[in-house]
């Protein structure tokens, strides 16, 4: 998220960290228009009877007019109990199509059907049946980021908040095979202890978050603690450092309850939006000016309104590959 667009601020114009440890103050500016769009957004959303779930990294004025803000786990979760019958899934696109395959009788629509994942797209079926073929007795276990027919080829879905859960429960003598996140599968395999075969995949905005420029921070600013999001790049070298090593949701949580008053966050930085938001006693300095995901800022409030005008989007996935596919997000959903 750039600090250009406003939303690299705390919402109120407020101190915002630099990965080199200085702080300036940038004021918040959102379009002049959003105020009419955000009104317009709730009375559409009446007439259509419709949700709006955002996750943690869309552009701060997106997270405002959402009724449920989240990661994976958190949305698809939201999206299975939710009564409304449209749901506008402002996210990426393997995230809309998780809500339509658990939610086959909803209408599920993505403001921006470019809004892809870098790290999905490191992974093809055809790279799973091969992994198989050699490995009859393997499991294989995917990160929620991938695409339904990756998913159609995997055992069990895991998402960065119940990985270890997940991996726990499977026998302990089986192979496994873990797609596509290559920094998330290595924190699994060492919590885990587990024989574990690691794709080398990975998130751009999560490997812009450099080691050393995570030290250097963390020199300027002693006194903050450090959240670290598993996908990161800088994982293996500063997992044992971090103070927390957490999902999005788990940050929330975390800092809800820590009494500490500054933090470092490694993460993409539209969660910055949500914890300033949530907390603007609190100073939060981004581990990296650099962790933006391009796909997901291709969702905006505009397209967000475009998408409840014109019921665009939608995102549907092919029944046959909907019906394998949506069980291993079923059992992670039954283990957590
Ligand atoms: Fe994919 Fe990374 Fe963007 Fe998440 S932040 S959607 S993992 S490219």
């Amino acid at each position: 998220m750039s600090e250009t667009n406003g939303h690299a601020t705390n919402g109120n114009g407020h101190s915002n960290g630099h990965s080199n440890g200085s702080v300036t103050t940038t004021p918040t500016r959102e379009p002049a228009h959003y105020a009419l769009l955000k009104e317009k957004i709730a009375v559409l959303k009446q007439e259509r009877q419709a949700i709006i779930l955002a996750h943690n990294y869309q552009e701060g004025a997106i997270q405002d007019v959402a009724d449920f803000c989240g990661d994976s786990l958190g949305l698809a979760r939201m999206a299975q109990k939710t009564d409304a019958k449209v749901i506008l899934f402002c996210g990426v696109h393997f995230m809309a199509e998780t809500a339509a395959m658990l939610c086959p009788e909803k209408i599920v629509l993505i403001p921006d059907l470019n809004a892809g994942c870098s790290l999905a797209d490191m992974i093809i079926p055809e790279q799973i049946r091969a992994w198989r073929a050699k490995h009859p007795d393997g499991v294989v276990v995917c990160y929620v980021n991938t695409s339904a027919t990756v998913k159609a080829e995997c055992d069990y879905c895991v998402t960065s908040t119940n990985g270890i859960k997940v991996i726990e429960r499977i026998p302990a003598d089986k192979e496994i095979l873990f797609v596509p996140d290559y920094y998330l599968g290595s924190y699994l395999k060492a919590k885990t202890k587990r024989h574990i075969h690691l794709w080398k995949g990975y998130c751009p905005a999560h490997a812009a978050i450099l080691p050393e420029k995570v030290d250097r921070l963390r020199e300027a600013r002693p006194e903050a603690e450090f959240l670290l999001h598993p996908e990161c790049g800088c994982t293996t070298k500063q997992m044992d450092l971090a103070d927390q090593v957490l999902s999005t949701e788990g940050m929330v949580q975390y800092v809800n309850r820590s009494p500490a008053k500054e933090f470092i966050v490694a993460t993409e930085n539209g969660l910055l939006h949500r914890l300033r938001t949530q907390h603007p006693e609190k100073t939060f300095y981004p581990a990296s000016e650099y962790a933006t995901c391009h796909h997901m800022q291709r969702n905006t409030l505009e397209k967000a309104f475009m998408s409840l005008v014109n019921m665009q989007h939608v995102v549907t996935v092919e029944a046959t590959i909907a019906e394998r596919a949506v069980l291993p997000i079923r059992r992670m959903l039954d283990i957590v």
